[in-house]
């Protein structure tokens, strides 16, 4: 239930509103945001390149309704992939389709992200493209197979709890693509996703399965020791290379088993979100988990004591 209230609240532009201007929220939120400006995400990517991960930059903000505004984002985009080269940080950026455009059209959603992919090739680097929620999975699995005939550089978010997820897979690995499998973090019908954990980490692992053996490198977005075990013996079992794949988690979520992968010789890639648009993001990482609302509540309370 509390998941469901979260997300529900995720959307809410009036709580949104309020959120981002709250002194305390903003505290508590940069568990999870590196800093809301280009500066505080770079020197968050060099202090984790430092301790031997790489990093995906993720500049904040979704739902984008005006074109100017998801012209701007590309444009902030572009700027983040030469501050990274300047920087020589080892990231990539990962994007989201509705903060270029995709609600208002998918002309001006595939321009947007191409100019950021095709930037992004003369460095060098990778584009993740984020998943969204359903209505949009279709529309962004198609868009991504457009951008993958013309582009290597661009890899894609699935989620083992739509039912979807396999023949997605299935049809993206035939064309070469590259796969962010991860569980899925928005709120969806039974219609369409496995309304038990159960049940999506069981896909979880048959398609993390499949990625693993498609020929091709691949990612797996995860915090969970099942889903990270059962990869490490699979990986055991076949003889395959650690270096055909990498593991994929988010900035300030299991520090401690990011660090054990490394050490243990896995490639990590941490996504680092940071901007002033944070709030439905970390909506949606309180929903994940509900120590995380104590650890709201924690702060609330401290925050409410009298000091001295
Ligand atoms: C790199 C990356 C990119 C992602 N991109 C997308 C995307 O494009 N689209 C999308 O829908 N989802 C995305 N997600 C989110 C993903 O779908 C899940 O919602 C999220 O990762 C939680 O699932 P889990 O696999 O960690 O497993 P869970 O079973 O949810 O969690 C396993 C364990 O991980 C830890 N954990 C998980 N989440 C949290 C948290 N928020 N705070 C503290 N501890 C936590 C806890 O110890 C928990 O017990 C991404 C995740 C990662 C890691």
């Amino acid at each position: 239930m509390w998941r469901s209230a979260f997300l529900a609240l995720s959307t809410n532009r009036g709580v949104h509103h309020v959120a981002t201007r709250s002194t305390l929220a903003k505290k508590v939120a940069s568990r999870f945001i590196a800093g809301e400006t280009l500066t505080t995400a770079i020197e968050a990517a060099r202090e984790i390149n430092r301790w031997g991960a790489s990093v995906e930059l993720d500049y904040l903000g979704e739902s984008v309704l005006d074109e100017r505004q998801a012209e701007e984002a590309a444009a902030a985009y572009l700027q983040i992939l030469d501050a990274i080269a300047e920087a020589g940080v080892g990231s990539h950026v990962s994007l989201k389709p509705s903060q270029m455009g995709q609600e208002l059209s998918d002309t001006l959603c595939e321009q947007n992200i191409e100019s950021v992919v095709e930037r992004a090739a003369g460095y060098g680097s990778f584009v993740w493209v984020d998943m969204e929620s359903s209505p949009y999975t279709e529309r962004t699995v198609e868009l991504y197979k457009r951008l993958r005939a013309r582009h290597e550089n661009v890899g894609i978010a699935l989620q083992a709890y739509l039912h979807r997820c396999k023949a997605d897979l299935r049809e993206i690995v035939s064309v070469g693509g590259t796969i962010r499998l991860c569980k899925g973090a928005y709120q969806e019908p039974a219609q369409v996703a496995f309304p038990e954990k159960r049940d999506v980490d069981r896909n979880y692992a048959l398609l993390s399965e499949m990625l693993l053996t498609s020929g091709l490198f691949q990612a797996l977005g995860t915090h969970d020791e099942k889903m990270i075990d059962h990869t490490v013996e699979f990986v055991k079992a076949r003889d395959l290379s650690k270096e055909g794949f990498e593991f994929q988690m988010l900035y300030g979520v299991r520090r401690d088993l990011q660090e054990k992968l490394i050490q243990e010789g896995y490639n990590l890639r941490v996504y680092v979100p940071f901007g002033d648009q944070w709030y439905p993001y970390f909506m949606r990482r309180l929903a994940e988990r509900p120590a995380n609302l104590f650890f709201l509540m924690g702060n609330l309370a401290r925050e409410a004591m009298p000091t001295r």
